[in-house]
């Protein structure tokens, strides 16, 4: 897969577009407005809203942006480069062209960096003819937010809230917190805050799935089976990462 195609986004409409390559979803929006005052911006009319995540698959490229935006809970873990919280775990197979001769998954690292601007709750991130509120949804990781796109009534939910397994077993995962976001999507959707959402893995889905996705996260991850696995998980997942990450300051 050339670089090309790697990178290729497809148009969403409205001034929006999605990478296509693989899993893991950016998008981009283009303003056609003087004096944006994008927080997150590249370039003059090119923002990128995607949500920040501490996790390697969304911040391994974050330090090739000037400008990075990440809750205030995650700061110390990019500004560290803790690879232990940012769950960075590789193996060869995923690899698709090692960037030198020899190079091996395990060699790889998150840099770190320093973002820019520190985002809380309410925080609203102003592209010029888009606004982002920040949702502060917590529970599959600490610092894990929504962008709100109000007057559009889109959502860009990042790890959040996907259309596939959510993952709640992570470093800094916490069920009850993920389950109280999860009401708070529920929230969004009864009340027509959402009609899309841009989700961080996969393809986007609309309001009815958003429900769906929400309500049975919430009825299960209270039963037993789901604890266990949890659990399970969370060890394994902890064991590992502290082995391949034995630099880390955790
Ligand atoms: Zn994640
Ligand atoms: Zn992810």
């Amino acid at each position: 897969m050339s670089a090309a195609d790697w990178y290729a986004h497809k148009s969403l409409g409205e001034g929006l577009s999605g990478s296509r390559s693989d899993s893991t979803r950016a998008y981009l929006t283009t303003s056609t407005k003087r004096g944006c005052s994008a927080k997150i911006r590249r370039g003059r009319t090119r923002c990128w809203p995607s949500p920040p995540t501490p996790h390697f698959d969304h911040s391994g490229g974050l330090h090739q942006f000037q400008q990075v935006g990440v809750h205030s809970a995650e700061v110390d873990a990019l500004a560290n480069g803790d690879n232990f919280e940012t769950a960075t775990w590789l193996s060869d197979r995923e690899i698709v062209e090692a960037p030198s001769p020899g190079w091996r998954a395990r060699h790889y690292k998150v840099k770190a960096v320093q973002p820019t601007h520190i985002l809380q709750e309410g925080d609203v991130i102003n592209l010029g003819d888009r606004q982002l509120t920040v949702l502060h949804m917590p529970g599959h990781s600490r610092g894990s937010i929504c962008l709100h796109d109000r007057d559009n009534k889109l959502l860009f939910s990042g790890d959040v809230v996907y259309d596939g397994a959510m993952i709640d077993w992570l470093p800094y995962s916490r069920v009850s917190d993920y389950i109280s976001s999860c009401e708070r999507l529920v929230g969004l959707v009864d009340s027509e805050q959402v009609d899309q959402v841009l989700p961080g893995h996969y393809n986007t889905f609309g309001a009815k799935r958003l429900h769906r996705i929400a309500t049975t996260y919430i009825s299960r991850a209270g039963t037993c089976p789901a604890k266990f696995s949890t659990f399970a998980w969370g060890t394994l997942a902890g064991v590992a990462l502290r082995a391949f990450n034995p630099r880390c300051a955790c």
